[in-house]
C-alpha cells in the first residue's frame, strides 16, 4: 500500500472454489473433463429434471474430507445438503445443491510463507457443492445476438473453502492462495489449474483506520481466476475505498468484477447481484453421515503434506528456510529433488543446480519438472563428476547446456566433446608460463602493486585451457610463479 494509506489497514477473507479430481460428476455418472464439445457431458440428473433423483459422489466425498484433515477443520457426523435457489441461464434446475446451516467440515488452520515467515490463517467452513454451467457470447458478427449455453460444468463437484477475515493485505491473499493450491495438488484432490477453472477465487474486502476495532463495510470481488487478479484486484478495491474513506464518503456493500483487461474491479448489474438464495435442505438426498471409521481410514492414506516435507528438508538436509520452501512448492519437484540427493549425496549442491539451472529450464520451457528433459539420475552424475573434479564448475555449465538440449547423460557428452578438467600442475604451468609471457606489461603492472592484473591473468590461462583448467590450480601455480625473483 502507498504511504499516503499507512493509516489504513485492510480486512480480506477469500472463498475459494476448487473443482474436485473425480472421473465423474457430484451427483450422477457424466464425465468432467475439460474441453469436451458443449453439452456433451450432461444427463437428465446434472441437468435437474423432473423425476430424477441425484446420487452422491462418494469419491467426491473422500476428497473434501482429505482437505478437511489436512487444514485441521471438525469434520462434522451428519452434514446437510441445501438447495441454494437462484434464476440464471446456465443454471437450468434454477438451484444448486450445496451445504449451507451444516457444512463438511469447520474451523481450521492453514500456513502460508509470506516475505519467508509462516503465517496462519484461519479457516471458517469447507462445503461440497456443485458448479454451475457457462453461458458466452460468441465473437461471430451474425451471432452477436446470440447467448450460447455449455452445461458440461453443470454437477462437477467443487469444494468450497471459505478462510476467516485474517489476511491483511493483497500480498498475503495471494500467498494464502498459493499454499493452498499446493496443499490441493500435494493431497491429489485438485489440478489447482486456474485457467481451466479448476481453482476460482471469491475476495471479501473492506478497509479501516488502524487501532479501531470496527469493521468496515465491506465489498466482494467475484470470480478471480488468476494469481495477479487476486493481488491486482485487492490493491485497486483497497485503494478505491481508501479514496473514499479520505473525502468522508462512505463504502457501498456491493458486489464487483475484477476486469483483468482494464485492470479495474467494476459493479456487477445490480440486476445480476440481486439474489435471495432461499436455502432449504434438499429433499432427494439424506444427510451425509460420515463415520469415525472412515475418517480414519482416511487419514491413514494420506500423504506427507507440504508443511511437514518442508520442515523435513529442513531438518534431514540442513536446507535454508528458502531452499526448503521452494523444493516444496510443487510435490513432483520435491520428489525429483530427493531422488537427486539420494543418488549424489549433496543436498545443498542438488539444490542450488536445481533452484537455479533446472527451474530456468522448466520456466522457458513454460512446464513444471515432468517436462524437464534432464532426469534426476543425469543431473546427479553431473554433480558427482563436478565433485571428484573430472570437469570444473564452468564446463558442468556447458554440459548441462548440452545436456538440456540433447537429453544426454553427462558422462557420454565429457567424453564426447573432450571435457574432462585439466589438473596436471605442469600442463597448467606451460599455459601460465606462455600467458605472462605474451602479457609483460600486465605483469609489471601486477608487480606494481596492481592487484586486479591478477584476476586479468587468471582469465587469460582458463582462455588457453579452453576452460578446462582447474581453477584452483590455476590460482595457486600462477601466485607461485608471480612469486618468482
Ligand atoms: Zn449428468
Amino acid at each position: 500500500m502507498k504511504n499516503s494509506s499507512s493509516e489504513y489497514e485492510a480486512i480480506i477473507g477469500l472463498e475459494i472454489h476448487a473443482q474436485l479430481l473425480t472421473q465423474s460428476k457430484l451427483f450422477c455418472s457424466c464425465g468432467t473433463n475439460f474441453g469436451e464439445p458443449p453439452n456433451s457431458q450432461v444427463c437428465p440428473i446434472c441437468l435437474g429434471h423432473p423425476g430424477v433423483l441425484p446420487v452422491l459422489n462418494e469419491k467426491a466425498v473422500e476428497l473434501a474430507i482429505r482437505v478437511a484433515l489436512a487444514a485441521s477443520t471438525t469434520i462434522r457426523k451428519e452434514s446437510i445438503f441445501a438447495r441454494k435457489n437462484y434464476f440464471y441461464p446456465d443454471l437450468p434446475k434454477s438451484y444448486q445443491i450445496s451445504q449451507y446451516e451444516k457444512p463438511l467440515a469447520e474451523n481450521g488452520i492453514l500456513e502460508a510463507e509470506v516475505d519467508g515467515e509462516a503465517r496462519t490463517i484461519g479457516l471458517k467452513r469447507i462445503h461440497l457443492e456443485e458448479d454451475a454451467g457457462k453461458s458466452f457470447h460468441p465473437e461471430k458478427d451474425e451471432d452477436e445476438q446470440f447467448t450460447f449455453v455449455d452445461l458440461n460444468r453443470c454437477g462437477v463437484p467443487l469444494i468450497e473453502i471459505v478462510t476467516e477475515p485474517d489476511i491483511r493485505s493483497p500480498k498475503e491473499a495471494h500467498s494464502y492462495l498459493l499454499s493452498l493450491k499446493q496443499l490441493l495438488e500435494f493431497l491429489e484432490v485438485c489440478d489447482g489449474n486456474m485457467e481451466k477453472g479448476s481453482l476460482r477465487c471469491d475476495a471479501n474486502v473492506s478497509v479501516r483506520l488502524k487501532g479501531e476495532r470496527e469493521m468496515g463495510t465491506k465489498s466482494e470481488i467475484k470470480n478471480i481466476n488468476s494469481f495477479k487478479g487476486v493481488e491486482k484486484g485487492l490493491s485497486f478495491e483497497i485503494e478505491r475505498q481508501i479514496e473514499l474513506l479520505k473525502r468522508g464518503e462512505r463504502v457501498k456493500q456491493e458486489t464487483l468484477l475484477w476486469d483483468p483487461v482494464k485492470e479495474v474491479c467494476l459493479p456487477m448489474r445490480s440486476k445480476e447481484e440481486a439474489h435471495d438464495y432461499r436455502y432449504f435442505p434438499e429433499p432427494d438426498l439424506l444427510p451425509l453421515v460420515i463415520s469415525g471409521e472412515m475418517v480414519e481410514e482416511i487419514r491413514k492414506g494420506l500423504p506427507e503434506l507440504p508443511n511437514e516435507r518442508r520442515k523435513r528438508f529442513i531438518r534431514q538436509y540442513g536446507l535454508p528456510q528458502h531452499d526448503a520452501w521452494l523444493l516444496t512448492s510443487v510435490r513432483s519437484l520435491a520428489d525429483y529433488y530427493e531422488a537427486v540427493v539420494s543418488e549424489c549425496g549433496d543436498a545443498k549442491t542438488a539444490s542450488n543446480w536445481i533452484m537455479t539451472e533446472v527451474l530456468r529450464i522448466v520456466s522457458e520451457k513454460a512446464g513444471d519438472i515432468s517436462s524437464c528433459p534432464i532426469s534426476s539420475h543425469s543431473l546427479s552424475e553431473l554433480i558427482l563428476l563436478l565433485k571428484d573434479g573430472t570437469i570444473s564448475g564452468k564446463i558442468a555449465k556447458t554440459v548441462f547446456e548440452e545436456m538440456a538440449k540433447t537429453g544426454k547423460g553427462p558422462r557420454s557428452i565429457v567424453e564426447e566433446k573432450g571435457f574432462v578438467q585439466v589438473t596436471d600442475e605442469e600442463q597448467i604451468r606451460e599455459f601460465i608460463l606462455c600467458v605472462l609471457k605474451e602479457n609483460q606489461e600486465i605483469v609489471t603492472e601486477y608487480l606494481g602493486g596492481k592487484s586486479k592484473s591478477f584476476t586479468f591473468l587468471v582469465g587469460q590461462t582458463m582462455k588457453l585451457s579452453k576452460g578446462m583448467a582447474n581453477p584452483e590450480l590455476v590460482n595457486r601455480i600462477l601466485r607461485e610463479e608471480l612469486s618468482k625473483p
